[in-house]
């Protein structure tokens, strides 16, 4: 029977050990605040953004909301940014994305104080990734480690595939797991024979936007599954990159969709938001 990796629970309980660490740096007159951006009024965006929200107030983080119009020019979202780089009351920054097509979205991650970065995606952030040391990581691969860790699945010297090499997923991805060192391969749209790779993996990570496309025939008997994708399919439903019914009778363990991934992204924003005031 696989064991199915329980992301809600993980990240209950990760919320919940955050919210006592907070309760501890409160009593020593510390307060954690998080500002978050929100350009337009895209309707996932907002969900998104509300469910941060949600997240600082149930751990005792507090939130200032900027929510800008559609026709904000880029020039003010970047004095935005840099007013409150250097506002000192102001721990974290984040800029929901996708911002409209008029704003370069690589200009404003740039704006973003390195220490300010609790997505993660700063190109300082992910350059502190790759030599190793210390730095914001981004969070939907934080949560992975997490999930992996949590369930008492060691990394260490398993072969890991990752399928997707995207800056905010399969990259980070890679490094965290060499971190762990695991011996990492990364695939992506245009490898040679991916399902022989892939079948390789002890632990294979899927992150590549495509509603149920790793099958069977691409997992190797006991593997662990990680499935990174969201997808909404045409009966409303969530489902993941990975056909979880089809893989399921063939792998040790996995993560669902929903319930998997998802929930852990948000979970990590908050983590790492306590930790810009740790260090
Ligand atoms: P992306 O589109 O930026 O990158 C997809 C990657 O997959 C690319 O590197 C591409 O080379 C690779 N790819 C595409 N088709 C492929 C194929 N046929 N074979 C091999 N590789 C292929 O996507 P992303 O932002 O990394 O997101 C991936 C998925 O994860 C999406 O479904 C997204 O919604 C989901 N996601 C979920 C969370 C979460 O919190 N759970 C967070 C981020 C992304």
């Amino acid at each position: 029977m696989a064991l199915i990796i329980d992301g809600k629970k993980i990240s209950s309980e990760i919320k919940d050990e955050l919210k006592v660490k907070v309760a501890e740096l409160n009593d020593k007159g510390i307060q954690i605040t998080l500002a978050v951006i929100q350009v337009g009024n895209d309707p996932a965006s907002s969900v998104y953004v509300g469910n941060k929200k949600k997240a600082c107030e149930y751990i005792g983080i507090k939130s200032l909301a900027y929510e800008l119009s559609q026709d904000t020019t880029q020039e003010e979202l970047v004095a935005l940014v840099e007013k409150l780089n250097e506002d000192s009351s102001v721990n974290g920054i984040l800029v929901q994305l996708p911002l409209p097509s008029h704003i370069n979205e690589d200009t404003i991650i740039q704006t973003i104080s390195p220490l300010k970065d609790v997505d993660g995606f700063h190109p300082q952030s992910v350059g502190a990734l790759s030599i190793g040391q210390k730095g914001f990581v981004s969070c939907t691969p934080a949560g992975v480690i997490q999930l992996l860790k949590r369930s008492g699945i060691s990394i260490q010297g398993k072969e890991c595939v990752i399928i997707g090499r995207s800056n905010i997923v399969g990259k980070p991805m890679a490094l965290l797991m060499l971190r762990e060192n695991a011996t990492v391969t990364i695939c992506h749209s245009r490898t040679n024979n991916l399902k022989e790779i892939a079948k390789r993996a002890d632990i294979l990570i899927v992150a590549i936007g495509k509603p149920l496309f790793v099958t069977k025939d691409f997992v190797k008997e006991g593997a662990v599954v990680i499935d990174v994708g969201i997808h909404r399919n045409e009966n409303n439903k969530l489902c993941g990159d990975v056909d979880y019914v089809d893989v399921l009778d063939h792998v040790s363990a996995i993560t669902p969709v929903p319930g998997g991934v998802g929930p852990m992204t948000i979970a990590m924003l908050m983590s790492n938001c306590v930790e810009s005031v740790l260090s």
